[in-house]
């Protein structure tokens, strides 16, 4: 196929949409590690979880055999709302760099929720409504995974409650906002309404909140009310399991055109894009049909795949949810301030965790000034605004196009363009103003929180 017949944006036909979501682990010869129960140092069975997540996402959390599972027609017709995403060729940044490069992304930010958090949150909403529950409680930090269920749970009529960590909730009223629009009641947390809210309020009076907080909330309410169950945005198998729906239109893209990518960039938070954008390449690659070069992209202020330790560690500061076997940082390490709100998890998805661990992919990690010039650059060429968190994986790009300029080589680098930053303008404010720092922990702030992981045989 000649180069000109490439189209700047590639859309498939709503027939050639994925039918199935593609389950990665089937085709790993090392299974990621099981979720622990804390208490018993066991794996945890289908029983122990269902009090807590709805049924079928059990299931799917659990299968580590079934290559492809169907996804349900009325998840397929919500799909058709915003997908096929489009997949662009980046012409214009390619011509900026001057690189014989060929750059494509794959955009996941054209839905009002902004990120491609919704292919996961439209398919927990779909479960939970198919179990007869009336809702489902969780939480958010700077509200991207809020937004995306609640539009979600709107469509399924389904009631939503949100704990919103008390900070982002007083200083970011705009997607809060967009949330009680969808019918969501956004709880700023810690908050009275809950057991173990109460205790932290009595204990850090004036706190202005955490995510494992906010997650100790959020399951407590979803345990403790009939019909509720408790939903996470990203991390689990479930969720990468959702977000294959990304990788597979983006291979059944090139394909169509006969393109071979060589590298495939992502920026990781808990690893739900990535995983999903990886997950059919990654499975040839696993297979031995093929081969990639994948590169995780994490921030400086929080690098578990780069500094972390391979071990069982909680998902969550308050030390109540499973354990899961992962790079991590320790759950009680605290990033410092930094605008992508979205890469500031201390762990790391245990199937991203296990690739990585097996050699499978690469892992970098990026200063926030960085970034934000990458951002930059590439607003000013492509025309999209893109959230800091995709940024991320902008900045690889970018270098990697630069290093291809050096060597004249004609790479085809894919990366995952997540979202949008329409609602990150005060982090675009600190940059335009040059009062933007990176700030990168030391040896001894890292060791003293690995220093507190659980002890598991
Ligand atoms: C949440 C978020 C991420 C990071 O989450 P993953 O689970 O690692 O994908 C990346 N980009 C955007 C825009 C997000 O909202």
């Amino acid at each position: 196929m000649s180069e000109n017949k490439i189209p700047y944006k590639i859309y498939l036909e709503e027939d050639e949409m994925p039918k199935a979501w593609y389950n990665l682990r089937a085709d790993m010869k090392n299974k990621p590690a099981p979720l622990l129960n804390p208490g018993t140092g066991k794996p945890l069975t289908k029983e122990e979880l269902a009090p807590i997540f709805c049924e079928e996402l059990v299931n799917q959390e659990l299968d580590d055999t079934t290559p492809y599972i169907d996804i349900p027609t009325e998840i397929r017709d919500f799909y058709k709302m915003y997908r096929p995403s489009p997949l662009v060729r980046a012409y214009c940044l390619e011509k900026k760099l001057g690189t014989p490069a060929k750059i494509y992304y794959k955009f996941e930010g054209n839905n009002t929720s902004g990120s491609h958090k919704l292919n996961s949150a439209i398919a927990q909403a779909y479960y939970a409504k198919k179990q007869g529950l009336k809702g489902v409680t969780t939480e958010t930090g700077a509200g991207q995974w809020g937004t995306a269920l609640s539009m979600a749970c709107s469509y399924f009529d389904l009631d939503c409650k949100v704990f919103m960590v008390k900070v982002s909730y007083e200083q970011k009223p705009f997607r809060r906002e967009v949330m009680r629009t969808y019918g969501a009641s956004v709880v700023p947390s810690p908050s009275e309404t809950t057991e173990v809210g109460k205790k932290i309020l009595a204990e850090h009076p004036g706190t202005t909140g955490s995510l494992g907080c906010a997650i100790s909330e959020a399951v407590e309410v979803a345990t403790k009310s009939e019909g509720y169950r408790y939903v996470l945005g990203s991390v689990l198998n479930q969720v990468l399991l959702h977000q294959s729906v990304i990788g597979l239109e983006t291979k059944i893209a090139l394909d169509k055109y006969g393109i071979k990518p060589d590298m495939i960039i992502g920026c990781a938070g808990g690893g739900s894009n990535l995983g999903g954008l990886i997950g059919p390449f990654m499975g040839e690659k696993l297979r031995g049909e093929a081969d990639y070069r994948i590169i995780a992209v994490e921030p400086a202020s929080c690098p578990s795949f780069t500094r972390g330790t391979y071990a069982y560690d909680f998902c969550d500061t308050g030390m109540i949810c499973p354990l899961a076997k992962m790079y991590t940082l320790g759950s009680s390490f605290i990033p410092s301030a930094n605008h992508a709100g979205g890469l500031r998890f201390h762990g790391m998805s245990s199937t991203l965790s296990q690739l990585y661990h097996d050699g499978y992919m690469e892992a970098t990690s990026v200063e926030q000034t960085s970034v934000f010039e990458a951002a930059e650059m590439f607003a000013r060429v492509e025309g999209i605004l893109p959230a800091p968190e995709s940024s991320h994986a902008i900045r690889v790009a970018i270098d990697e196009a630069l290093k291809c300029k050096e060597t004249g080589e004609e790479k085809t680098i894919v990366f995952g363009l997540t979202g949008t930053g329409y609602f990150d303008l005060v982090a675009y404010q600190k940059y335009n103003d040059g009062e933007m720092s990176d700030y990168i922990p030391t040896d001894e702030e890292i060791a003293a929180s690995v220093a507190k992981l659980p002890k598991v045989e």
